[in-house]
């Protein structure tokens, strides 16, 4: 259904910079950037608001019921919307990151998502990034990249990314290192969906290169894909 639309899946693990580069994509495609790591994270701030615990998968199921979780694109930014309220500004905190990647474990959790992010891949053309999309959401997608970068450089990267927008909240570099591993950890070793390259992806390491190189490279490959 997604393939009558081009669709460029970007995973890779937490602050490789898949955001900042899907959007430099999407952009300069005139293609839809669909953020599903802010999918879970919009519904990590409702449980968190309500007092339910992430590890708590129980509750989760039972409560995802009342959650009516919308996308909306304003001058092509994405904004979360969970039962009216746009939620947006509250999904970047070091807490929402933590509940984000423990809820994503849950069957329930990423089967809710799972159709939504199929649904919007089928309505336009799309750059999407995440995790799994390669793998489990898009499998035919006409692009697939796979994006690492060293864990340190990451968490420098995220560091920076949280003390611009000033919502460092006491961390320090050395949390943030230990939560990106605990949160690689978690990714990849989860039973459903992990983070893991697909077999057809086209895997650049961002450690070292610029953020134009990668867009050069990625715009490359999906020259190919066209004219395959
Ligand atoms: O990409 P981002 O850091 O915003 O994602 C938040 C969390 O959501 C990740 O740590 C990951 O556990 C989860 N996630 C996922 N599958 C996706 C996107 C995000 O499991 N496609």
């Amino acid at each position: 259904m997604s393939e009558k639309y081009i669709s460029i899946a970007i995973d890779g693990p937490s602050g490789v910079g898949k955001t900042s580069i899907a959007k430099k994509i999407a952009r300069e495609k005139g293609y839809l950037y669909i953020d599903t790591g802010a999918m879970f994270r919009a519904l990590s701030v409702y449980f968190l608001g309500r007092g339910i615990k992430a590890e708590d998968e129980e509750a989760i199921g039972r409560s995802l019921k009342d959650v009516h979780l919308d996308i909306r694109y304003e001058d092509r930014t994405q904004h979360m919307i969970v039962n009216g309220e746009d939620v947006t500004s509250k999904l970047r905190t070091e807490a929402v990151s933590r509940a984000a990647s423990v809820i994503s474990q849950f069957r329930t959790v990423r089967s809710r998502l799972l159709e939504m992010q199929r649904e919007l891949a089928a309505s336009a053309d799309t750059v999407m990034d995440g995790r799994d999309i390669g793998t489990v959401v898009l499998p035919n997608a006409t692009l697939k990249i796979f994006l690492t970068a060293r864990p340190k450089v990451r968490a420098e990267r995220r560091y920076k990314q949280l003390l611009e927008l000033g919502q460092l909240d006491g961390a320090t570099l050395e949390s943030i290192t230990k939560d990106i591993e605990e949160r690689d950890y978690r990714d990849s070793h989860r039973e459903i969906a992990p983070l893991k390259a697909a077999d057809d992806a086209v895997i650049i390491d961002t450690s070292d290169i610029s953020i134009e190189e990668v867009e050069a490279a990625i715009l490359r490959a999906l020259q190919n894909k066209i004219n395959s």
